[in-house]
C-alpha cells in the first residue's frame, strides 16, 4: 500500500490537503490511499490493490462506480448545460427531477426545494421551519431532536446532532436545541418508552419548539443505532398534536437503505420535511433537496414587501448535471426493481451475519434492510478498535470504516453475494483478530 506511485501521491497530498474528519497526525503511521480509478464495488490504488467498498464511499453509492447508465447520463448532460443559477431560471433535469421524487416520496410532500449537499439540506429545513411559524405570528425557536442523532456538520445541523466527538467544543457557536431519548433497541417496547418521554417534553415545551427531526430508523453517524418503525408513527401524531413539525432527515436512510424506498414508508408516515441527499445522486455528485408541503409552501406566498420569502440560496442549487445523474439513478430504481431485487441481498446478508453472533467480543447484530452493523464490546475508547479493523480491511482488501467499537457494512446494491461473502470474511477475521 505504501510502495511506489501510492507513496508518492500520499506524500506530495500531505503537504497541502487537510482531510475532513481526520485527526491529521494519524497520517504519520496510517497510510492515505490515492485511489487510481473504480469499477462496480471495487476501488483500485496506483500499485493496482484492490478494494472492496463496504461502506459505498460514506454511504452515498448505490448502483457501483463508473456505473455505465450513469455514466452516460452525465456524459449527454454536459454536452447539452453544464450549470445555470436556479433563481429566474430553470431547466429541464431540474423539472424533471421534483416532478419524480414529489410521486415517489409519501403524499403531502409537493414542493422541492434544491441545495448542494445534506448538511445545507438540513440547513434550509431549520430556517424553513422557524420561518414558517414566524409566518404565523409564532416565535418558536427552539430545536428538538433525538439522543444519539447526526444531521451534519455546520452549525444548525450540528446544533440538532448529538455526537459528543463533533459537537462539544463548538458548543457556545449552536442555536437552541434540545434532546429526547431515542428508543434504547429495535424493541416495540422502547419504541413506546421513548414515545412517552417525547409526549412528557412536547407538553412541556411544545409551543417554544418549531420541529423535531430525526433519522428514521436507523441513525447512521451515531454507530448506526436502530429503532422500531412504531417510535417513528408515534413521533408524527405527537408532533401533529403539539403543532410541532416533523422533519424526517433521510439523507443516508433514503432511497432504499432500509429496504423501502425511505425510512418513512415503513411506519406510512409523511413528514412536514424530508431531507435528501446521497444517494440521491447514486453517489455521483454533490446534490440535496428539502421536500415539503404546499401548507408550508403557502406560508411564503405573498406580495414581495410582506418579507415573508424564503431568501437562501447556494450557488450550485441544483445543479444540471447532478441532476441528470440522480435521474437516471431513479431511472435504475425503476428499471430493475430494485427495492423488490434487493430483498434478497438483504435475506444473504442476513445470514451471512449470524457467524458473528458466537464470537466473545461482539455484544449485537443488528440490521435493518440493507445496512448491517456489528456491534463490539470490551474495549476503551483509547485502544482504537475501530481503527485496528480499519486497518485489517484495507490490508485485506476491504473497506471497513468502523463508527467506534461498531463495525457497519452498507455497500452498494450492485453487490453479488460472492462478494458479500468476502466482506462479510474479512469483518469476521478482523474482528478475530482485534
Ligand atoms: C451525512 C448526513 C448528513 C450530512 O450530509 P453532508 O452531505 O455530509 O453534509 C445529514 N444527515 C444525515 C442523516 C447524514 O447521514
Amino acid at each position: 500500500m505504501f510502495e511506489g506511485k501510492n507513496r508518492e501521491i500520499m506524500q506530495r497530498d500531505l503537504e497541502v490537503i487537510w482531510h475532513p474528519c481526520t485527526q491529521m497526525k494519524d497520517h504519520e503511521t496510517l497510510p492515505i490511499i490515492p485511489i487510481a480509478s473504480a469499477k462496480g464495488v471495487y476501488l483500485y490504488d496506483f500499485e493496482g490493490n484492490r478494494y472492496l467498498d463496504a461502506i459505498s464511499s460514506w454511504w452515498v453509492n448505490l448502483f457501483g462506480h463508473s456505473n455505465p447508465t450513469i455514466n452516460a447520463a452525465l456524459i449527454s448532460q454536459v454536452e447539452q448545460l453544464e450549470h445555470v443559477l436556479l433563481a429566474g431560471f430553470t431547466h429541464a433535469p431540474a423539472v424533471e427531477l421534483a416532478h419524480q421524487l414529489v410521486a415517489l416520496t409519501p403524499k403531502g410532500l409537493e414542493k422541492v426545494f434544491y441545495a448542494d449537499n445534506g448538511s445545507s439540506a438540513v440547513e434550509v429545513a431549520l430556517k424553513m421551519s422557524y420561518h414558517y411559524h414566524y409566518n404565523q405570528g409564532k416565535k418558536k425557536s427552539l430545536f428538538l431532536s433525538l439522543s444519539n442523532s447526526y444531521h451534519g456538520e455546520t452549525i444548525g445541523a450540528l446544533s440538532v446532532g448529538d455526537v459528543g466527538l463533533y459537537k462539544e467544543t463548538y458548543a457556545p457557536l449552536l442555536i437552541a436545541n434540545e434532546q429526547v431519548p431515542v428508543p434504547k433497541d429495535q424493541t416495540p417496547k422502547a419504541a413506546h418508552d421513548a414515545l412517552e418521554l417525547l409526549e412528557t417534553r412536547l407538553k412541556e415545551k411544545g409551543d417554544k419548539i418549531a420541529a423535531l427531526i430525526l433519522e428514521p430508523l436507523i441513525q447512521g453517524a451515531g454507530g448506526m443505532h436502530m429503532y422500531h418503525s412504531d417510535y417513528l408513527k408515534g413521533a408524527r401524531e405527537l408532533t401533529s398534536k403539539y403543532d410541532v413539525h416533523l422533519i424526517a432527515d433521510e439523507i443516508m436512510t433514503g432511497f432504499g437503505r432500509t429496504g423501502m424506498m425511505f425510512g418513512c414508508n415503513h411506519a406510512k408516515i409523511s413528514p412536514d420535511f424530508m431531507t435528501l441527499s446521497k444517494g440521491l445522486t447514486g453517489g455521483y455528485l454533490p446534490l440535496s433537496v428539502v421536500m415539503t408541503t404546499n401548507t408550508i409552501y403557502n406560508a411564503f406566498y405573498c406580495d414581495y414587501h410582506e418579507y415573508k420569502a424564503f431568501l437562501h440560496s447556494h450557488s450550485y442549487t441544483g445543479n444540471p448535471l447532478a441532476c441528470s445523474v440522480a435521474l437516471a439513478t431513479l431511472g435504475i430504481f425503476e428499471s430493475q426493481n430494485i427495492i423488490e431485487t434487493n430483498q434478497s441481498k438483504q435475506q444473504h446478508l442476513s445470514k451471512l451475519l449470524q457467524k458473528f453472533k458466537s464470537l466473545p467480543n461482539v455484544k449485537t447484530v443488528r440490521q435493518q434492510g440493507m445496512v448491517a452493523a456489528v456491534e463490539l464490546t470490551g474495549y476503551t475508547p483509547k485502544e482504537r478498535v475501530g481503527l485496528q479493523i480499519y486497518r485489517y480491511g484495507l490490508t485485506h482488501g476491504v473497506l471497513l470504516r468502523p463508527l467506534g467499537n461498531v463495525i457497519y457494512f452498507m455497500p452498494p446494491y450492485i453487490i453479488t453475494e460472492s462478494q458479500m461473502g468476502e466482506m462479510i470474511q474479512v469483518a469476521y477475521d478482523a474482528i478475530k483478530a482485534v
